[in-house]
């Protein structure tokens, strides 16, 4: 399986690390060594001070739901409820996606598919896992605690 084929086509970059972590079930983070400033996505560079001397830290996946919306025509690759016409992603249930504020502010992006929409809200207290899609590609899927 071909785990490299995250959201982005991404080649081969300073954050490379970030895909291979993350199809191994790990959150990873970047933290200047300079000025401490911790980054989620991971950068390879820091825009506080300009350092380029970076520490990979892995962070837990658990937090509070700061915000969701609700997307009714998923990217093919984000599609995780199945199509409700054979051979379409074409979806006419929304699938929610939300964003999970986790240790020290930084936040995860993450699709909630086990979810009826109604029920989910603002402040509730979610964990963000990584999850291999049928295609091979790896998404970040959200859910209650
Ligand atoms: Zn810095």
């Amino acid at each position: 399986m071909d785990f490299r084929n995250f959201s982005l086509h991404i080649s081969q970059t300073k954050v490379n690390r970030f895909v291979d972590e993350l199809a191994a079930g790990k959150f990873m983070a970047t933290v200047c060594k300079k000025c401490g400033k911790k980054y989620y996505p991971p950068k390879a560079d820091c825009s506080n001070c300009m350092e380029s001397d970076m520490e990979w830290r892995q962070m837990g996946g658990r937090g509070t739901l700061e915000t969701f919306t609700k997307i009714y025509v998923p990217p093919d690759h984000f599609a995780v409820r199945p199509p409700l016409m054979p051979f379409s992603t074409i979806q006419f249930e929304p699938c929610p996606i939300g964003l999970l504020e986790v240790e020290d502010g930084l936040k995860i992006m993450g699709w909630i598919p086990k979810m009826d929409v109604k029920k989910i809200k603002v402040g509730m207290k979610m964990k963000a896992s990584p999850q291999l899609l049928p295609d091979g590609k790896i998404t970040i899927v959200l859910e209650p605690i």
